[in-house]
């Protein structure tokens, strides 16, 4: 059994104000983001599967998985999506030292950099997501003071737990989606089999009630990337 809600609850996200849970808004926009490629195979289906619905989402990619696969990161960038920085390797931050973490993301930022050349700004704003959602306040500290806007989430739609049906997945989804929610996904082999089912499906139903999907395009300045 796990603990964690599928719906962030508001408590938790006042511990962590500083934290990005959700976009304020009245307009029906919807934030889905995409954690732990770029994949083979995965990947380029879910930029496929986002263009038919002429949706822009945030993909928190691994350093490590943007060298093994440049050509896939640059299709998401080519896409128009936004990029998010999900650590070098992975890591856990409630078992790593901060020093050691700082430095895994700074790994990351030189993937992201290096693959990213003439990228538009908003596209590759200062993002970062911790894995495993594992963050302590001195991290969080740490982060912002490197510019970083930290994003958690307002649903987890369970895609990677192999308890989760597909329809669960897709009920996590629809039932808890709101204005303004940030949706985490994965595209990753582990997820694909339900995430692979709740994509289309999300996106054919909030389409069909009014609502567009947007990147997380906050506007950053090119010092921050110094
Ligand atoms: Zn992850």
């Amino acid at each position: 059994m796990t603990l964690t809600p599928i719906k962030t609850p508001l408590v938790a996200k006042k511990m962590f104000p500083n934290f990005i849970w959700d976009i304020s808004t009245n307009e029906k926009f919807i934030y889905l983001t995409f954690d732990d490629g770029p994949t083979p195979e995965i990947t380029n289906w879910v930029l496929d599967t986002l263009n038919t619905y002429q949706a822009k989402a945030t993909f928190f990619c691994i350093g490590k998985n943007i060298e093994n696969h440049p050509d896939i990161f640059q299709n998401i960038i080519r896409y128009g999506h936004a990029i998010g920085n999900h650590t070098h390797n992975h890591v856990k931050g409630w078992k790593t030292k901060a020093e050691a973490y700082l430095q895994n993301v700074d790994l990351a930022a030189s993937a992201i950099n290096k693959h990213s050349n003439n990228t538009p700004l908003q596209q590759k704003a200062k993002l970062f997501r911790p894995p495993y959602g594992q963050i302590t306040p001195k991290l969080g500290k740490l982060l912002l003071a490197k510019d970083y806007k930290i994003i958690m989430w307002d649903v987890l739609s369970f895609d990677w737990d192999y308890k989760t049906t597909q329809q669960d997945c897709l009920e996590n989804v629809i039932s808890k989606t709101t204005n303004g929610s940030i949706v985490v996904f994965h595209d990753s082999i582990k997820a694909s089999k339900n995430m692979q089912y709740a994509l289309p499906k999300t996106l054919e139903y909030f389409s069909k009630n009014g609502y567009s999907f947007k990147s997380l395009d906050f506007k950053h300045t090119a010092e921050q990337y110094q």
